[in-house]
């Protein structure tokens, strides 16, 4: 039976639409107390249900293994916690500042990093908005806002407006950037309205799209994607590395390409958080530099990403992808370069003169 066209929020409403048989309800409900449940219509419609390997049901059913968390594992795995001067606002970095309105996302991600925290609660309150701006007006160096959460585009225009609104009002803000799966998870919503929202005079607006697989790029998806760069808004794209959804050179090539191909420019590839109970989606760093090795030499620059890991305790991301460089003796004692290129052949380059 295919699903009905509303979200789905409960586990006899996965049951009922065909995604998870009803022997299962029992392990499922007991994922759905601990962790925030939501499959839209546009997302649900993506599932084949008779394939266990679909790519779509492995980001956004949920299973057991949810509930098999590991050690090392952490209910905070990138840190925000740590960096949280007042409620909404992550200060990691001196230039930059993560602003998060709401909690809420339209489909939540079974692998979400902030899976501790998304679902609960609706947006900041007013009182909690305004202290969080006066914060980023306090700050003098903060050049960049990045309005997260949860996902910012399920706030009501005229609420993103106000916010936007805001931001442009601040001198020193030069950069607001907006990260989101709504353009994929509900299309619909990228509104005329929506646009204007986020289309302001004075700043640069940049809109991140978060997508892990080319079956997530919809024909709405990506008229939704056209209507926010038609209007002037420039997309970058976050996707995260996920076994059984993405790991392999062939899948990520198909994604990467279709994303430019929308004027999409690859931005991020995230290695998997340590987010509780998502063992069973992430790689090991050395598979995912493998793939991005395997991608250097089949895609266009335009298309590549950045593999990056958040490192663990609130540390910021760095770049984990592989070198192609490494330091070799000259004849003189003086240091040289090897430098391999696309095919896997070495190359010297001399020392500075
Ligand atoms: S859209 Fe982002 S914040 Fe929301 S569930 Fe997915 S990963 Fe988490």
């Amino acid at each position: 039976m295919r699903p009905a066209r509303k979200t789905l929020r409960r586990p006899d409403e996965f049951i009922a639409a065909g995604l998870i048989p009803g022997e299962r309800r029992g392990e499922i409900e007991a994922v759905a107390a601990r962790y925030a449940l939501a499959l839209t219509a546009d997302v649900a419609e993506l599932i084949d249900p008779g394939d266990p390997r679909d790519p779509i049901a492995r980001q956004f059913v949920p299973a057991a293994a949810e509930l098999d968390a590991r050690p090392e594992e952490m209910a905070d795995p990138i840190g925000d916690g740590a960096h949280s001067p007042v409620e909404g606002i992550v200060h990691r970095y001196p230039d930059r500042v993560l602003l998060k309105p709401v909690h809420v996302c339209a489909a939540y991600c079974r692998f979400c990093f902030r899976r501790e925290v998304v679902g609960h609660g609706r947006a900041l309150s007013r009182r909690a908005l305004d202290a969080a701006l006066g914060y980023i007006r306090a700050h003098g160096a903060i050049w960049e806002v990045i309005l997260s959460g949860g996902d910012p585009l399920v706030l009501a225009p005229r609420r993103l407006a106000d916010i936007v609104e805001a931001l442009t009002a601040i001198d020193h803000v030069k950069v607001i950037r907006v990260h989101t799966r709504v353009p994929v998870a509900a299309p619909a919503r990228v509104t005329p309205a929506l646009v204007r929202a986020l289309k302001v005079r004075g700043k640069a607006t940049y809109v991140v799209l978060h997508a892990n697989h080319a079956r997530e790029l919809t024909t709405a998806a990506r008229a939704a994607c056209a209507r926010l760069v038609d209007a002037g808004i420039p997309m970058l794209s976050q996707s995260v590395l996920l076994r059984g959804v993405n790991d392999d050179a062939a899948t990520l090539e198909a994604l990467l390409r279709l994303l430019v191909e929308c004027r999409i420019k690859p931005y991020y590839l995230h290695h998997a958080d340590l987010a509780p109970g998502t063992a069973h989606w992430r790689t090991s760093i050395a598979q995912g530099q493998a793939l991005l090795r395997a991608l250097h030499g089949r895609l266009s620059g335009l298309c590549q990403p950045s593999y990056v890991l958040d490192i663990p305790g609130g540390h910021g991301k760095s770049p984990i992808g592989p070198s192609y460089l490494s330091r070799v003796g000259g004849s003189n004692g003086t240091a040289c370069y090897e430098v391999e290129d696309f095919n896997g052949r070495r190359h010297s380059y001399p020392p500075a003169s």
